[in-house]
């Protein structure tokens, strides 16, 4: 059974008729790294809180378990503090006055856990997250990283069945993000809570979750592992929303069409003739390759002539931009490039890396 369960769920606020979220269905398997994903003001955070009860649905019902928490047909709704979440926000509230201790003890004094037990929790979840050794700090004496720890661990302390995390790791700079990530990934692992983690950080999602739900405009766009995001998108939005540099667009329809737009086109038709009604294609940048001489071209794959127009080194790899039929396309590649800015050549792609969209953009499956 699903730990997490919304069913038709809506939220509209102060009674307008724009829905933040619509028409929401999601399953949030036991001990999933649930990661909702989405640009700005797509109703990633509305979800987390209509999840743990801060807000009230307009519109269809929600599940912990076999229990319903939120149901708006028959009024039933269970408050914050009984369904056994644990909510970390962006500002992580530590108490100031109380030093690092006494803010990770904090929900289990509460919850009046005996002191034996209480002491031994705090003792392993502030080992778990490096912070035993700032307990007896206040959180002013700390950096935005080490207090985000803690409020992770004062969390955890209490061991909830669900963690909810909306943009947690926002304040913090390049590594620090990456270490807590990390870190996240272990505590998942250990403590086997069921998590779920807003975020708008595609790379973000990608590393940390056992699923992503992708959100657009307050609706879900695809839910699936990592993987079947990057390389199955149900949709443009999704294919065009995860991946950088972002996928190469060639739009096909009539009156949009690009000039590689005949050269596709042919090419599919031989190569999956039962696909039709082709509105664009996408090809990912790492699944473009460049070569001078023709006779390098895998077989079977669709190519055509193409110049280098420029070569970007980002670091480790390079980007290189190309003109084919001019059509702008990217490629990247982690190998130092032998090619430079105006050589003559071949682009091509292998079939499977193909993605084809219908005209309203959903993902034509061959
Ligand atoms: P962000 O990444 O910017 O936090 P988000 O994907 O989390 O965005 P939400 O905060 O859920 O998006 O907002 C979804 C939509 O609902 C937005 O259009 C937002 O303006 C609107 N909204 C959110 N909270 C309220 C509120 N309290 N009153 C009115 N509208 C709201």
């Amino acid at each position: 059974m699903p730990k997490i369960t919304l069913r038709n769920a809506e939220k509209s606020y102060g009674g307008t008729a724009i829905k933040a979220v619509r028409d929401l269905n999601l399953e949030i398997g036991d001990g999933e790294f649930m990661c909702l994903l989405g640009p700005s003001g797509c109703g990633k955070t509305t979800t987390l809180r209509m999840i743990s009860g801060l807000e009230h649905l307009s519109g269809g019902q929600i599940s912990v378990g076999d229990k319903v928490v939120d149901c708006v047909a028959s009024g039933s709704f269970i408050s914050p503090e009984k369904r056994g979440m644990g909510l970390v926000f962006q500002s992580y509230a530590l108490w100031p006055h109380m030093t690092i201790e006494r803010n990770t003890d904090f929900g289990l004094r509460l919850r009046k856990v005996p002191k034996a037990e209480r002491q031994a929790r705090v003792d392993k979840v502030m080992k778990t997250l490096g912070i035993e050794k700032y307990r007896d700090r206040y959180p002013s004496q700390l950096s935005g990283g080490q207090q985000q720890r803690v409020a992770l661990a004062r969390m955890l302390a209490v061991n909830p069945d669900v963690l909810l995390l909306d943009e947690p790791l926002s304040n913090l700079d390049a590594r620090l993000r990456l270490e807590m990530r990390a870190e996240l990934k272990r505590i998942h692992e250990e403590f086997k809570t069921t998590i779920v983690f807003v975020t708008h950080d595609q790379w973000e999602a990608m590393t940390l979750a056992t699923s992503i739900a992708v959100m657009s405009e307050g609706e879900l766009q695809q839910v699936g592992t990592p993987n079947e995001i990057y390389e199955q998108p149900a949709n443009r939005f999704v294919a065009e929303f995860v991946g950088s540099p972002p996928i190469n667009i060639v739009e096909m329809g009539e009156g949009k069409a690009e000039p590689l737009s005949g050269l596709v086109k042919s090419y599919l038709s031989k190569a999956f003739p039962q696909i039709d009604a082709i509105g664009s294609v996408g090809l990912r940048p790492e699944a473009l390759g460049f070569v001078q001489d023709a006779a390098e071209v895998p077989q079977g794959a669709m190519e055509g002539g193409a110049q280098v127009t420029g070569v970007l080194p980002t670091g480790g790899s390079w980007i290189i931009e190309l003109r084919a039929h001019d059509t702008k396309l990217f490629l990247t590649t982690h190998k130092p490039p032998v090619v430079a800015e105006g050589d003559q050549g071949f682009f091509f792609v292998r079939p499977e890396a193909i993605h084809v969209f219908d005209s309203h953009g959903k993902r034509n499956v061959s």
